[in-house]
Order: structure tokens, then C-alpha cells, then sequence
């Protein structure tokens, strides 16, 4: 365990993606604004908009998760400085 990974086991919801190993620190994914590169599909959400279904995703929740997405949030703040 360390600030970059942390699996909470006790959580109701867990395990909430098919892998080995869960990090649990992006549970609300920061990047999902954003192009993030991640496994998403478009679904219609309840007001006719697209949204994305992350449930297949585990991009935020890998052993590098932590180093992936402050990596894309860096990139993003740099373009929008222009
Ligand atoms: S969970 Fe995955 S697909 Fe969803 S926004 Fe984050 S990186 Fe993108």
C-alpha cells in the first residue's frame, strides 16, 4: 500500500472490475472529462446524451494507474496553457 495504491477490500462494491488486483485511489476516475484512452463505450444515458460506460475499464484501478493518470491530467493542463 502506498499513496499511489491502496485496495479497500472492505468496500460494499468491491470487487467492482474483473481483475487480480484493484487500486482503489481513482474509484471516480479523473479523467473521465477528458479523452482518457481508456476501454469505454458510448451509451445513451437517461437524458438521450451520450455518456460513457467505464465498467469494462481498468486503467485507473492498474498497478500504474496512479502514474497514467496524473500523467494525462499534466498533458491536459499544459495544452489548455497553450
Ligand atoms: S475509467 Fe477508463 S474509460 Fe472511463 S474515463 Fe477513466 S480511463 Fe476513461
Amino acid at each position: 500500500m502506498s499513496y499511489k495504491f491502496f485496495e479497500n477490500r472492505t468496500c460494499e462494491f468491491y470487487p467492482c472490475h474483473k481483475t487480480e488486483r484493484i487500486n482503489c485511489l481513482f474509484c471516480f476516475c479523473p479523467l473521465y472529462k477528458m479523452e482518457c484512452g481508456g476501454n469505454f463505450e458510448l451509451i445513451l444515458g437517461k437524458d438521450g446524451k451520450e455518456i460513457k460506460d467505464c465498467s469494462n475499464c481498468i486503467v485507473p484501478h492498474s498497478e500504474k494507474g496512479y502514474e497514467y493518470v496524473i500523467e494525462k491530467l499534466k498533458a491536459a493542463q499544459t495544452e489548455s496553457k497553450g
